[in-house]
């Protein structure tokens, strides 16, 4: 079918998500066809590289045959089974082994899901659960950060700290809260250093965790990196300082690794990065590179022992997905973590890194360029009216949408969320290519220079 064909029928039938849903009709869908290595083809033969690895996932591009092998030998062999009730498969199995192997730290035991916002939610009800188990009914609120992403259902959504996140969906639910978000350089005050802005932010964790009542909250969520909250990087010492306070006061940590697990940030997971020793970690996206639904949410021996006791006293863990462990998602992930050891790709991301983060912070200094903030390979750009003055645009601009835009001209796919561009390159990457997305990118910022105003 012509891309006219396919856009008047997705506008006729299709809802999409994180869309404007009123001028959608007349903008209509980029359709994309297929892809090869970090490429992809529109609907009407155009090339773009997708710096993005589309929402942060397919890291090893969009065209890997043992992926495609992996599936295909799955669904021939067995397209379905379930994990209910002691049922299991060999994919499951070996996936849940090798996530234990490849923990950040001593975890013991791996629950599937098939998203992050499912894996996140997952999380919560295990918090509460953990806590009726062990006797502290009361100890239920879970504290996660302003401008944090965690997903969509409604527990994630309402741990999301974005606000078309709650907005008219009437989130966030009760029992979550928010705390400072750990963005230096927005939100410091005059003359802060980082070490002081990260003990400010910690001590006014510990305020709020006294104000609520210390046996009232359960858990503290946290991305290592915040990912669709503008690629915010934390200060060296925050969660160092942070994870004091939880422990203090008996708080479980959740680390929400859906974007920096399997080696975005440079370690195979951000919390090996960022000193994170989380009681529940939560990944997706790139444990399958996107290629499938499945996401794996990792508990350690102190909660699952809980749970599991729990479990005994009222005859079952009343929780779980049809696709829990679904065995050809699960042969795709395993395929996946193979790929990325057979290739060794941790070496290769760390080869790429002095090069993609050399490049970006060239950017620094630059007419419309107000902060560029990044670790291993993900980053951004945020785009300020006046870098000097640190005046944004005004949001109603939309200066970022239009650098994506005027990027997409130029055959490159980034994200632009408010102002900040973000980038996300697949860890397969070349050299060559790292320079191509570079070449393209500056077209589009020097015209974006030239006629934005
Ligand atoms: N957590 C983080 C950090 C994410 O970035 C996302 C998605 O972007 C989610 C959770 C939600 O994952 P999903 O869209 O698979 O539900």
């Amino acid at each position: 079918s012509t891309h006219a064909e396919n856009a008047a029928h997705d506008v006729a039938s299709h809802l999409h998500p994180f869309t404007n849903l009123a001028t959608h009709p007349q903008v209509g869908p980029l359709v994309i066809t297929r892809g090869d290595g970090i490429f992809v083809e529109d609907d009407q033969g155009r090339r773009y590289l997708e710096a993005m690895s589309g929402l942060w996932c397919a890291s090893l591009g969009f065209s890997n045959a043992r992926l495609a092998k992996a599936g295909s030998d799955a669904l021939h062999g067995l397209p379905y089974y379930h994990t209910f009730n002691g049922r299991s498969n060999p994919a499951a199995i070996a996936l849940a082994d090798k996530l234990i192997a490849l923990a950040p730290v001593p975890m013991s035991k791996v629950f599937f899901a098939n998203s992050g916002s499912e894996a996140n939610d997952s999380a919560v009800k295990l918090v509460w659960y953990y806590h009726n188990a062990i006797g502290k009914p009361a100890k239920k609120k879970i504290i996660a950060r302003k401008n944090a992403y965690h997903g969509v259902t409604v527990a994630a959504a309402s741990l999301s700290g974005l606000v078309p996140n709650h907005r008219d969906f009437d989130l966030p639910i009760d029992r979550i809260l928010h705390v400072d978000c750990p963005h230096h350089f927005r939100y410091a005050e005059p003359g802060e250093t980082e070490e002081a802005f990260a003990t400010r932010l910690a001590d006014n964790l510990e305020k709020r965790i006294l104000e609520e009542g210390p046996d009232t909250v359960g858990a503290f969520i946290a991305e290592p990196v915040m990912g669709a909250g503008g690629v915010l990087v934390p200060p060296a010492t925050y969660f160092e300082k942070v994870q004091k306070v939880l422990a203090k006061y008996d708080v479980l940590l959740i680390a929400d690794e859906v974007i920096c697990g399997y080696g975005r940030t440079g370690e195979m997971f951000g919390s090996t990065t960022f000193g994170l020793k989380p009681d529940i970690l939560t990944s997706a996206k790139a444990l399958s590179s996107g290629y499938v639904p499945i996401s794996a949410v990792m508990v350690n021996e102190k909660v699952h022992a809980a749970v599991a006791a729990n479990s005994g006293k009222i005859g079952t863990f009343g929780h779980g997905f049809t696709y829990s462990g679904h065995p050809v998602a699960c042969a795709i992930a395993l395929e996946t973590l193979k790929v990325y050891e057979d290739e060794n790709i941790l070496a290769h991301v760390k080869s790429l890194v002095p090069q993609f983060q050399k490049a970006l912070h060239g950017y620094e200094g630059r007419k419309y360029v107000g902060e560029v903030r990044g670790v291993g390979l993900i980053a951004a750009i945020e785009l300020y009216a006046d870098p000097a003055k640190r005046v944004s645009f005004d949001p109603a601009k939309k200066a970022g949408a239009r650098l994506a835009e005027l990027a997409l001209a130029q055959g490159l796919i980034v994200r632009a969320m408010g102002d900040s561009i973000a980038f996300c390159p697949a860890l397969i990457t070349t050299a060559a290519e790292m320079d191509e997305l570079f070449v393209r990118f500056e077209r589009a910022m020097a015209i974006f220079e030239e006629t934005f105003a």
